[in-house]
């Protein structure tokens, strides 16, 4: 399994200095106690789309009050470590989505209520509507429903709170390791045009950008 605490040059820069200086373990008890840490400070940024984001305003007030839980929004994606897609979600949609999730900083998970981001729901046989989200970006955790109450949004942050508290290998991890299988299947239903560019690799820019 491999670890949630990583990803960063000051993450690996400190486990060398710790393994040098013997205390190994020592990494072992930090790894633990930040992603502990991590599962209870989640910013959502404040996205809507389908049915079930009429859901989020209970979720989040007074009477849900996913706050308790270390669950809060934020405005921007840049601030966020997750995205929740609550419902169907159009190509035009899409889009934004991948924009929205791309300016999201690492580690960064993504949601998903209802039927629809499985497998098209009730739009399956639409000519606009995606059929299955988890072919363009990852879904880390799918709470289902149609649409899902405030309960069933809260059980899907438990179990994305106990996936980073116990390190294991998340959605965006994955989409670097498998960028090419996400980019053609984006660029299959967008076309080429598309902001930032797919002529342009944004994860090698080092080399010239291109992809
Ligand atoms: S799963 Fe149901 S409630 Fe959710 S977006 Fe689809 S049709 Fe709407």
């Amino acid at each position: 399994m491999e670890s949630g605490f990583h990803g960063s040059d000051l993450d690996s820069s400190l486990k060398c200095k710790l393994e040098e200086s013997g205390m190994a373990n020592t990494h072992a008890i930090m790894e633990k106690a930040v992603n502990w840490f991590r599962s209870r400070s989640i910013f959502v940024v404040a996205y809507g789309t389908g049915c079930g984001a009429i859901e989020m305003p209970p979720t989040f007030t007074s009477r849900y009050d996913a706050e308790r839980m270390g669950v809060v929004g934020v405005a921007t994606p840049r601030q966020a470590d997750l995205i929740i897609l609550s419902g169907y979600l159009a190509y035009k949609t899409l889009r934004r989505v991948i924009r929205t999730y791309e300016q999201m900083q690492r580690p960064k998970y993504v949601i998903t209520l209802g039927s629809c981001p499985i497998n098209g729901g009730m739009y399956w046989d639409s000519y606009n509507t995606i059929k299955k989200l988890d072919d363009y970006i990852p879904v880390d955790v799918y709470v289902t429903g149609c649409m899902p109450r405030p309960e069933s949004v809260i059980e899907g942050f438990v179990l994305l709170q106990e996936r980073i508290k116990n390190g294991e290998k998340a959605g965006w991890q994955k989409y670097d390791e498998n960028l090419k299988f996400y980019k053609d299947n984006q660029k299959r239903v967008l076309g080429g045009h598309i902001d930032p560019s797919y002529e342009t690799d944004w994860y090698n820019l080092e080399n010239g950008g291109v992809a």
